[in-house]
């Protein structure tokens, strides 16, 4: 029922336990063990990002990750207790009627998350979803009792540490004024230097953290058959709603600066660069075997030619001799032109095959010229 994400820094991994729905025969069932993915850090998030949410990727995203989650919390009195490993079991039309239902009822909120990390990715997004201020009363959910004793709980818990924190303030400035100028001095410096860091940045990533525990024990992990107490993991995060996970995934892999995701200009799928320098495209089969990253290294090259004075003359030359056979039809201009057409060719593979020099195919094309 719930996910459970571990970050070790130490070799950029990260560890994702979740539970996708199977079936056998007309019975469909959330897997009796949570599956774990073992990935670079952020790469949860990059199939997040990667999922076609106004199409079919919305169905199977729901189906791989958070079917049993949504289920249990549009139906909480459908929670059966006890060490039940499998959780949820329901019949084809059952197992149908409530996907489509949570591809209609979460849809939005996908999206909206979506348009925010693109936002603090600082790639394209779609504003009017996410910067948009006018909050429609109509829509507001009451108000969840839990999630109100959740929230009482962290203002109490920061409201005792900023009063202790100020009582200790109060008393190095009686018991020692000059150190508590310098403190003071360092204070406002750090506060300015911080300043292209946005705090109301990670206020809005915040703000999708709705339920989020932390856990020293990885007992989960044990279960499924993974020992990270050999990692260099202090703890894990575990939460039945997969826009917290995502979100605390975001904070994990942005507080990395050398981390980014970038769109990769071929198949405009969102990537994370191996370096700052390969920026423009991505690592994946696009096809015939290769990658965006080759064929983009083709186009480039291919763009190069486009502005390749020497193809440029050699195609106003053919065009120049095609021109004089069709005016005057001589059988020197059809000699020529003929000519120029077999040479050409083998001429023209051979530069692009940098068999021959520029100056030297460049040489060629002046000594067609009509005399
Ligand atoms: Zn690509």
């Amino acid at each position: 029922m719930y996910f459970y994400i571990a970050f070790d820094k130490t070799t950029n991994t990260e560890y994702l336990l979740y539970k996708d729905m199977i079936h056998k025969g007309n019975i469909y069932y959330s897997e009796p063990m949570s599956k774990c993915l073992v990935v670079p850090i952020g790469t949860f998030l990059l199939n997040f990002l990667n999922t076609d949410f106004e199409g079919t990727g919305i169905g199977h995203f729901i189906r791989k990750y958070c079917y049993e989650s949504i289920y249990f919390l549009k139906y909480p009195e459908k929670k059966k207790d006890g060490l039940n490993f499998v959780h949820l079991e329901l019949n084809e039309p059952d197992y149908l009627l409530n996907l489509f239902q949570f591809m209609r009822s979460e849809k939005d909120e996908f999206i909206y998350m979506q348009n925010l990390f693109l936002k603090h990715l600082n790639l394209p997004y779609d504003a009017t979803i996410v910067d948009n201020n006018d909050i429609d009363t109509a829509n507001i959910e009451p108000i969840n009792p839990n999630n109100l004793e959740f929230e009482k709980m962290w203002d109490d818990y920061f409201e005792q540490k900023a009063t202790i924190a100020l009582e200790k303030l109060e008393k190095l400035k009686k018991d020692n004024p000059k150190l508590y100028a310098e403190y003071e001095e360092q204070y406002y410096k750090n506060l300015k230097n911080n300043n292209d860091f946005n705090y109301s940045n990670l206020l809005e990533i915040n703000g999708l953290i709705n339920d989020l525990s932390l856990e020293f024990t990885f007992g989960a992990y044990y279960l499924s058959g993974i020992d990270l107490s050999t990692h260099n993991i202090p703890y894990c995060f575990y939460s039945s709603d997969i826009g917290s996970i995502l979100a605390i995934e975001f904070k994990e892999f942005i507080s990395d600066k050398h981390h980014t995701i970038k769109k990769c200009k071929n198949c405009s799928k969102y990537f994370i660069p191996e370096n700052l320098r390969d920026i423009k495209y991505c690592n994946n089969i696009f096809k015939d075997n290769k990658t965006c990253k080759q064929l983009g290294k083709d186009i480039t090259y291919k763009n190069s030619l486009k502005n390749d004075k020497l193809l440029d003359m050699y195609r106003k030359r053919y065009l120049s001799l095609a021109s004089s056979v069709s005016h005057y039809g001589t059988e020197k201009a059809i000699e020529r032109f003929e000519n120029y057409k077999k040479d050409g060719v083998v001429m023209k593979k051979k530069y692009l095959n940098k068999e021959i020099t520029k100056k030297e195919f460049g040489d060629w094309i002046q000594k067609n010229k009509k005399q």
